[in-house]
């Protein structure tokens, strides 16, 4: 019996870093402004309780889908 490992997304892959950028000029991302919930926003992956999104693909995705529903 094989044990299929899971993919997960490695630890050294960029993760925006968690900062109160609403101050700055420039416009925050509507997923900046949600709270980790420890699961992928987009696709409901578990996460740690740090994270929004599993990756890059997922977050770009969520943001496209918000500017549609904006
Ligand atoms: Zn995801």
């Amino acid at each position: 019996m094989e044990t299929i490992q899971e993919s997960v997304p490695d630890k050294s892959v960029p993760v925006e870093p968690i900062v109160a950028s609403s101050m700055s000029a420039t416009p925050v991302p509507a997923r900046l402004s949600l709270p980790p919930k420890g699961a992928c926003w987009y696709c409901e992956k578990p996460l740690d309780s740090v994270r929004r999104f599993c990756g890059k693909s997922c977050a770009d995705s969520f943001d496209e889908e918000a500017e549609y529903n904006r």
